[in-house]
């Protein structure tokens, strides 16, 4: 964002990129007042995430802006997924080092393809001068007493993961300089920790499927380990079969790949726990949708996560946490 590219005023900005997205159906009031006004409709409930992104903790500076558009929304989409709810609409709080409507146009456009893919309104927002950073508040629509939460698995249920772990966390490793990537596999590992699908059509057909659910942002062990504090049970994970993406397995060895999937993070996959009677209609929700899905483990009585590779425990490494 250089000083000599063309400076927008706050609400030319906010008119020229982030105005006239914000018609669906229920916005009784979008972009330009002091609230947004939504009707939820009845039998329905109204499932509320937020999640932001900031320069130099959730990506590095110089990042193409289309992409940060694109994946600020689709961090938050992740999260109304793995409730089952159906995305409705969205706040964008911006702060800006400065107003460079070049930036602005493509930050917009990542942001609005996904919206619209997605049929997402953007009601409201806030726009300051500060270090990047784009946070989102995003609303989503479930069946009254239908979302899936952390805290419904059950000894004896399947643990399931959908696509493929451990290519953001290469792009990471690579950005901090930890292995070096070939330019086209930079390419993939970027697109991969990026500009990854949204896995709203099936998490929203889990609804009554799944008896708990929850994306992987910070890592497989560690996104686990919160299904399984609140649902007080425990679980078996056979790390040899996680669905690792096939550029780490060929470039790192087998067991650093392995470990990338496991606590690498930033995947925004589906974890998706299952009761054995229902693991044939997962199967055949996930391919109606063509989200490939693996089963990785089963849920057992009693607290702790047991993890093996190749039939010898391994113990688990820390998870990530900000703090
Ligand atoms: P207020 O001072 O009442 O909070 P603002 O003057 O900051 O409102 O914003 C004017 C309108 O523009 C509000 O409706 C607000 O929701 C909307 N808005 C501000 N920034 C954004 C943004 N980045 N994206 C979408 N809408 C925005
Ligand atoms: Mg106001």
């Amino acid at each position: 964002m250089g000083s000599s590219a063309r400076q927008l005023g706050e609400f030319e900005l906010i008119r020229r990129h982030f105005s006239g997205h914000d018609r669906a159906e229920g916005v009784r009031l979008g972009v330009g007042d002091d609230c947004a006004v939504l009707a939820v409709p009845p039998g329905k409930e109204l499932c509320v995430t937020t999640d932001s992104l900031h320069e130099g903790i959730h990506f590095f500076p110089g990042e193409d802006p289309f992409l940060l558009g694109y994946k600020s929304l689709l961090v938050n989409v992740s999260d109304l997924a793995a409730m089952g709810a159906a995305p409705h609409s969205f706040t964008l709080s911006l702060s800006l080092p400065d107003s460079d409507d070049a930036f602005l146009g493509e930050l917009a456009r990542g942001l609005f393809s996904l919206s619209s893919e997605l049929g997402m309104a953007l009601v409201g927002g806030n726009t300051s001068r500060g270090p990047l950073g784009i946070c989102i508040c995003a609303m989503g629509l479930v069946g009254a007493g239908q979302a899936v939460t952390r805290a419904g698995a059950r000894p004896g249920d399947l643990v399931y993961v959908t696509g493929t772990l451990g290519l953001p966390g290469l792009f990471v490793r690579a950005g901090y300089h930890e292995l070096s990537l070939g330019s086209a596999q930079w390419r993939e590992a970027h697109e991969g920790a990026m500009h990854m699908p949204p896995r709203c059509a099936l998490g929203q057909s889990l609804c009554g499927v799944a008896s708990a659910m929850i994306d992987i942002s910070d890592g497989l062990v560690g996104d686990l380990g919160h299904v399984l504090r609140r649902s007080g049970v425990g679980a078996e994970i056979d790390l040899g079969r996680l669905p690792v993406h096939p550029l780490p397995l060929s470039l790192l060895p087998r067991a650093e790949a392995i470990s990338l999937a496991a606590y690498g993070g930033g995947d925004y996959e589906l974890l998706v726990v299952v009761p054995p009677a229902a693991e044939a209609r997962l199967l055949s929700l996930a391919q109606g949708v063509g989200v490939p899905v693996a089963r990785v483990g089963r849920i057992t009585a009693g607290a702790g996560l047991a993890l093996s590779l190749d039939g010898q425990a391994v113990e688990p490494q820390r998870a990530f946490a900000h703090f």
